[in-house]
């Protein structure tokens, strides 16, 4: 890293726009994108990054970016935590790889014993390590079938769970995950979800008996191995079920010897306001699915079920070159230590108290403003045409393009494209925050 990074990094956290966004030599550097990278791979705001932690961005122009995105929720404990760099600079001095299954190594198995330690349940767990939130979902999923000897998976509307082949499968929107891409993996059956804001009047119960009577007569619990749902929807547009919904799911699953799991791979580790979502409603799904938050940055993911379930694949059935890195475990363990003794599940919600705030105030104040949900530092707002539930993209795509362009790393997501969600760190200043939120009021305010 360069010296000027260096005293970027140190710099004050504060929003600095030095030059217009994108500056001129993100442009260059975007130009040189575009003849090198495949031009599947988007951006969603086109500055490099130079330096980043707690809820700033450094771009390579030097402007200072408030980041309300983590990385889509991956950062959580900042971009370059003291105590994941530290513990990655002596994992990387000290050995860098020798792949788990030929010679394992200690801290493998200590993330191993800390996800068992910190998921919902008291049983007896196993984890198993891999490289990113899909690969662990169709683990998770290959496990489920070889304990249940079945093969059916049931997700649910709006669900996002990966672009490989099987999680494509699992994903529910068209474009631009899976338009053009099939065919895709057999098997996969989507359920109804309880979705509060379009679903009025459907309380959790109901909804969970209405995607229930689907599964029985579409599916069958006989042929299904596992029920896989978020417990907050990601990228399906930040969609909290109605209470009620999970327990009722679980309880299903558990009567019909059905493997229940819940893909934390977004919600997981402190960004609900919880360790993991599911505590919300003491839900205790057989397997989890983590990634994102995990590592402090660094790709990894992990299942983590009841021991019995996870130990049902025969030995080298489960693995991967990189699975667990060294690298990806120490940080792990850092980002873990770090959410623990910096007090960062009662941070997030603090974030969720001053957001929620906020955005409420707002939406009293913009009839545009049709929700305002989501729980700890996982927030979101849900656009339509004033007064009505008419999803408004156009609107969305607006003022997250007046976000960026005044410094504001702001993400979408939705079915509909008509989401603004928030996800910042969790090491985050509320001064940063309450100028993220005074600047997006402006915005709309400008644009009503
Ligand atoms: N599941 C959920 C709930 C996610 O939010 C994501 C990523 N957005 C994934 C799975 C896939 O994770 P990855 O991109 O690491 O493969």
């Amino acid at each position: 890293m360069s010296s000027t990074t260096l005293e970027q990094r140190t710099a004050v956290e504060q929003r600095r726009i030095v030059n217009e966004i994108p500056g001129p030599r993100s442009r260059e550097l975007m130009a040189r994108k575009q003849g090198a990278v495949a031009a599947g791979v988007g951006t969603t705001m086109p500055v490099f990054a130079v330096a980043a932690d707690g809820g700033i961005v450094v771009d390579v122009d030097g402007n200072q970016l408030i980041d309300l995105g983590s990385g889509i929720a991956v950062t959580t404990v900042g971009a370059s935590a003291p105590r994941v760099v530290a513990a990655v600079q002596e994992q990387v001095a000290a050995f860098t790889h020798t792949c788990f299954m030929v010679t394992p190594y200690e801290a493998y198995v200590g993330v191993a014993e800390a996800l068992n330690r910190l998921t919902p349940g008291d049983h007896d767990k196993r984890t198993a390590l891999f490289n990113s939130g899909a690969e662990a979902v169709e683990n998770a999923v290959k496990i489920a079938r070889s304990y249940t000897g079945r093969q059916s998976v049931v997700v649910f509307d709006h669900a996002y769970h990966g672009r490989t082949n099987l999680t494509m499968a699992m994903t529910a929107k068209s474009m631009p995950y899976k338009h053009g891409f099939g065919p895709f993996a057999s098997e996969v059956y989507r359920a109804p979800l309880s979705y509060p804001f379009r679903d009025s009047g459907v309380d959790g119960a109901a909804a969970a008996a209405r995607a229930i009577d689907v599964i029985e007569k579409q599916v069958g619990a006989t042929n299904l191995a596992a029920v896989v749902i978020e417990p907050i929807q990601g990228e399906g547009g930040f969609i909290e079920p109605a209470e009620g919904f999970l327990p009722a799911l679980a309880a299903w699953c558990r009567e019909n010897g059905v493997v229940f799991v819940a893909d934390e791979v977004q919600t997981g580790f402190a960004r609900t306001g919880d360790m993991f979502a599911c505590d919300r409603e003491g839900v205790v799904p057989d397997v989890i699915v983590t990634a994102k938050g995990i590592a402090g940055g660094l790709p990894l993911s992990a299942v983590t079920g009841r021991a019995e379930i996870m130990d049902a694949p025969h030995a080298g059935g489960l693995g991967g070159t990189y699975g667990g890195n060294p690298l990806a475990c120490a940080a792990a363990l850092a980002a873990i230590e770090t959410i623990e003794a910096d007090g960062l599940v009662a941070r997030a919600r603090e974030i969720e108290d001053l957001m929620l705030g906020r955005l409420r105030a707002l939406q009293a104040a913009d009839a545009r403003v049709g929700d305002v949900r989501g729980r700890g530092a996982m927030i979101a707002v849900e656009l339509v045409k004033a007064g009505t539930t008419e999803p408004d993209a156009a609107l969305t795509n607006a003022v997250a393009a007046a976000g960026r362009a005044q410094g504001l790393i702001v993400l979408t997501c939705g079915t509909y494209g008509n989401v603004l969600r928030f996800l910042p760190p969790l090491t985050i200043t509320g001064e940063l925050l309450t100028e993220a939120l005074d600047l997006l009021d402006g915005i709309f305010a400008s644009t009503r």
